[in-house]
């Protein structure tokens, strides 16, 4: 209805999909990838009678397939949509499936334009109630062009504590306000590194960075990831600590940014 509103195209939302959720940062390497999908999982373990699917519109850098323990190419349904991969119970679609592993992906500009466009109508999804989309990090073409295409629920901005992530992580910021798309808050990651052996804190990238930017944004913060070395770690073993480490601080981080959004 804001849309329309604002004399603004009505958007066609992805078939099957209630609500889409976008996980987005100002820079890559801030853990945007890694929320995405513990977030998609914390919100089926937080209720278990949602359905939700990840779709990884990161094209350049897809590192869904790697974070949910998928491989292998899409098959094809009858009336020629892609059927997503599914493990934990979760239907994922990444342009991981859909390229050599290992090769370079060069583009121009409209190829990744038709490829997103592809990745986000030519899926069979089925019902879902929540779509997790991972977007490519900083505000690009992609990024706009997703927001233009779908409507989104809102979005779920990602950073370190660190001056010069924040400043980018603004600007995604301004740019999902700028395109009528709610942002849902801030997540904090990397804020706290704890020793194992001594337990002392060090806060790596400053403390409170994201604190301070979502007061100046009037957004929330969803939560605060602390560095540890189990999240890198389940993650590269496609086993999300949501899952893997259902009991652990981070888990329940993750479950926490879920019952946010
Ligand atoms: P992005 O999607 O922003 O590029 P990723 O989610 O791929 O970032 O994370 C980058 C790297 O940092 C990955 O190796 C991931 O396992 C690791 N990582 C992310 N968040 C944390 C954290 N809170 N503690 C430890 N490692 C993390």
């Amino acid at each position: 209805r804001q849309h329309v509103a604002r004399g603004l195209p009505k958007l066609k939302p992805v078939a099957g999909v209630k609500q889409t959720i976008v996980v987005a940062s100002g820079k890559g390497g801030v853990g945007k990838s890694t929320t995405a999908v513990n977030l998609a999982l914390g919100l089926v373990v937080n209720d278990p009678s949602k359905k939700v699917g990840i779709l990884d519109a990161d094209v350049y850098g897809p590192s869904v397939p790697k974070l949910m323990n998928l491989k292998g190419s899409p098959e094809l349904t009858e009336n020629n949509l892609m059927r997503p991969l599914v493990n934990f119970g979760i239907p994922c679609m990444s342009m991981g499936f859909l390229v050599d592993e290992t090769a370079p992906i060069v583009w121009r500009g409209l190829m990744v334009m038709s490829a997103i466009e592809k990745l986000l109508r030519q899926v069979h999804w089925g019902n879902l109630d929540y779509l997790v989309i991972d977007m490519p990090p900083g505000t690009g073409d992609v990024q706009l062009s997703i927001t233009q295409n779908i409507p989104i629920a809102g979005a779920v901005i990602v950073s370190t504590p660190q001056d010069i992530a924040l400043l980018d992580a603004r600007r995604g910021a301004e740019m999902f306000r700028k395109v009528n798309v709610p942002v849902l808050g801030l997540v904090q990651n990397m804020s706290v590194f704890q020793c194992p052996k001594c337990l002392h804190q060090t806060h790596i990238f400053g403390e409170d960075g994201v604190k301070e930017l979502a007061s100046t944004l009037g957004v929330e913060v969803l939560g605060d990831i602390p560095l540890h070395i189990n999240i890198m770690k389940m993650s590269d073993l496609g086993q999300p600590v949501v899952l893997s480490s259902p009991d652990s601080p981070e888990a329940e981080a993750y479950r926490k940014i879920a019952s946010a959004v």
